[in-house]
């Protein structure tokens, strides 16, 4: 059976979960007076790559995101460093997921004037924010392998870790079915190496896993996850628990409606998903360059989605336990 339903045929009842994730577009005109004013010290190599592009040289000199300069690029420009990445990482995602809002990993445009900026220099703020009763909306930080890193808590106050939101890896996926992880990725210690950050703040300050540098234990975490070490340079830690990441900003950030700014913007491409009850993540496999399945139960019925996305759009199949089949194509925008 193949039913073809309209937008309005998946539509499902908004839910506020992922209302914190939710990043304001700026206006067109705004959009291009900012890509204007980015143009100028930026260079017309990074604004033109709408994809990552293996001739754009790898020049990042902010240790941790080198051992991923297959996908993902840096660029030091004026006083940030530019980042681009097509939001999906090398680990597999999705599995074991209990507490799911139906969205799925698709590529996202983290590139040109949308890349992530991290500041060349932090500095520490004389008024630091709070993580627990700011920054719902966005990132807060970005993990080397460039995925961005999400408040721990969602807006009210639940630990997306500890509500079963989060697969094996620490993420998940938001309402542009853009992925992103909520806790420190401690994985990409074995990747980069104890020597290296495994993110960094969006303030510029790095975050490294559960060791210092030499090894030795971490000791004497602020509240914020941070703390100074011999050179009196601030830095943040990973933890296992909360706040997992930086539980706040110690570092200058400018913040606009509850999301620092400047960050990358992601758009959904259809209706926000509803939580599913009762399903549980069970496979997530890539099947072409840039095709994926999802599998899921609920009341231990198996449910698969089958799709491949572009920047330009998505296509989705939805096959039920009864075999019933539902196609979706959405363009981007
Ligand atoms: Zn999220
Ligand atoms: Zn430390």
């Amino acid at each position: 059976m193949l039913i073809t339903l309209g937008l309005k045929g998946l539509q499902m009842v908004h839910h506020l979960h992922h209302s914190n994730h939710e990043i304001t577009f700026p206006s067109e005109i705004t959009r291009r007076a900012l890509i204007k004013g980015f143009g100028i010290g930026v260079g017309a190599s990074l604004l033109s790559s709408l994809a990552i592009d293996d001739s754009f040289a790898a020049t990042s000199t902010l240790p941790g995101f080198d051992a991923f300069s297959k996908s993902v690029k840096t660029l030091k420009s004026g006083k940030y460093y530019l980042v681009e990445s097509n939001g999906i990482p090398s680990h597999n995602m999705m599995v074991g997921i209990t507490n799911w809002q139906q969205q799925v990993p698709t590529v996202q445009p983290y590139t040109g004037d949308n890349a992530w900026k991290i500041p060349v220099k932090p500095v520490i703020s004389k008024n630091p924010i709070s993580a627990k009763n700011n920054l719902f909306r966005g990132a807060i930080a970005l993990a080397v392998n460039g995925i961005p890193i999400f408040n721990a808590f969602n807006n009210r106050g639940e630990d997306s870790n500890l509500i079963g939101e989060l697969d094996e890896w620490g993420g998940h996926c938001g309402r542009a079915d853009d992925y992103h992880y909520h806790v420190a990725p401690l994985h990409l210690q074995k990747i980069v190496g104890k020597k290296k950050p495994i993110a960094y703040a969006l303030d510029g300050f790095p975050i490294f896993g559960e060791v210092e540098v030499d090894g030795k234990a971490v000791k004497g975490l602020d509240e914020f996850n941070g703390h100074y070490d011999a050179k009196k340079n601030y830095h943040y830690h990973g933890t296992k628990t909360y706040p997992y990441i930086n539980g706040g900003m110690r570092g200058v950030v400018a913040v606009a409606e509850g999301q620092i700014s400047p960050q990358p913007e992601t758009r959904p491409f259809r209706e926000a998903g509803a939580p599913l009850r009762g399903a549980k993540i069970i496979a997530f496999e890539q099947s072409g360059t840039a095709s994926y399945s999802l599998r899921y139960k609920v009341n231990e019925l198996e449910n698969k989605i089958e799709y491949s996305t572009t920047l330009a759009s998505v296509e989705m199949k939805f096959t039920d336990s009864t075999g019933a089949i539902v196609q979706e194509s959405y363009q981007r925008r």
